[in-house]
């Protein structure tokens, strides 16, 4: 029997269709045998058996590409030389790729916190002479 919705060819006996789940009811079906006793496609599904768009494929476009996007040391450091550099390149990556912009802004926030700390360290000390 096919379904009359997707053209699908399911079991006899079947209730539901296996690909669009229409009930297949036999007295219920919308398209009934024609008065000349021929099914209304001749006994053949429309479209080969198979449904115009497959509900179990949904399309993949929408995801972001992870290729480019990890997580690197050479960023790190780069950060952590220039914590200026690092920040910049964080904002400008955080959103494109968050992995690389989070390794870079990490070590620009080590960079920092270790300039600020020997700032701190080197204050006091020329205070203190
Ligand atoms: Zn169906």
């Amino acid at each position: 029997m096919n379904c009359p919705r997707c053209g699908a060819v399911n079991n006899e006996g079947t209730t539901y269709c296996v690909h669009c789940g229409l009930p297949l009811a036999g007295e219920q079906q919308p398209y009934s045998p024609a008065p000349g006793g021929q099914p209304p496609y001749g006994g053949q599904p429309p479209y080969g058996g198979q449904p115009p768009y497959p509900p179990y494929q949904p399309p993949y476009q929408q995801q972001q590409p992870v290729s480019k996007d990890s997580s690197s040391c050479g960023f790190s450091i780069l950060g952590f030389l220039f914590p200026l550099i690092g920040l910049i390149l964080y904002l400008v990556w955080k959103d494109a790729t968050p992995l690389r912009a989070k390794s870079c802004g990490k070590g620009a926030l080590f960079g920092f916190i270790l300039s600020v700390v020997f700032g701190v360290i080197g204050g006091i000390a020329t205070s203190l002479l």
